[in-house]
């Protein structure tokens, strides 16, 4: 049996202020194979940005299970989840992912530095900057760069490793068309080399080229 690349399981995430608790995802399933990209969209507060979080492991979930390649990501220390994070998944959320004192270069030379991997098939730093169209901006800093560079840029960092998991959190959402096409493609490319690819998305264009739509309602998946 192959291990789907993704696989969330019945999440549960409740945030509580004061008396408030807010029920952020109410049993949440998801499974993602190699190949595919899934749009995840839904209202604002509908959990989107919450479950991303979960499936990054960069939140722990209150209930329920996520697998990268079969390997469990919740309930482990944060060492062991980091160590996962860097070695199988690139997150593009909305606050860049950049060290701001460091060159768009040097970002992904860090990157690199973090998941080592002894093969040779990742693409060179030169042919990743080129291909998410920001070679020539390789040695300026994030703050000298417009928001389509920051995205583009952004977007060398999450794909650095070759991840197996590819998680986007509306990344589309301030940049002009032509960047916002580029982004697409390149997740979609990714896919096609065997990553499990999810956006988060308000544009009908961009989760009509997904393969599949999952759509949040009140923390939960909508019919
Ligand atoms: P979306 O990304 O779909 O807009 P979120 O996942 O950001 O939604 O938020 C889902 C719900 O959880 C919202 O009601 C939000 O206010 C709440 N929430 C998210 N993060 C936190 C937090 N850290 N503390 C308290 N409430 C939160
Ligand atoms: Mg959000």
């Amino acid at each position: 049996m192959t291990a789907a690349a993704l696989e969330a399981t019945d999440l549960y995430r409740f945030f509580h202020a004061g008396d408030d608790e807010t029920l952020a995802l109410r049993g949440v399933s998801l499974t993602v194979v190699a190949g595919e990209v899934v749009a995840v969209t839904g209202p604002s507060g509908s959990g989107k940005s919450t479950l991303l979080a979960c499936l990054a492991g960069l939140d722990e979930p209150d209930g329920g299970v996520v697998r990268i390649d079969g390997e469990r990501l919740s309930r482990r220390p944060e060492e062991e989840r980091a160590s996962v994070r860097a070695r199988r998944v690139g997150m593009l959320f909305q606050q860049a992912n950049l060290v701001g004192h460091l060159s768009v270069d040097d970002n992904l030379r860090l990157a690199r530095r973090l998941a080592p991997r002894p093969e040779t098939d990742l693409p060179s730093r030169a042919e990743l900057l080129d291909r998410c169209g920001i070679a020539e901006r390789a040695h300026a800093r994030p703050a000298q760069l417009s928001g389509g560079e920051l995205a583009r840029a952004g977007l060398a960092v999450a794909l650095a490793n070759g991840p197996r998991v590819v998680l986007a959190d509306e990344p589309t959402g301030e940049l002009d068309e032509a960047t916002a096409r580029r982004v697409v493609d390149l997740l979609h490319r990714q896919a096609a080399e065997g990553a499990a690819v999810v956006v988060v998305t308000h544009s009908p264009e961009v989760a009509a080229l997904a393969h599949r739509e999952v759509r949040l309602r009140d923390g939960r998946v909508a019919a």
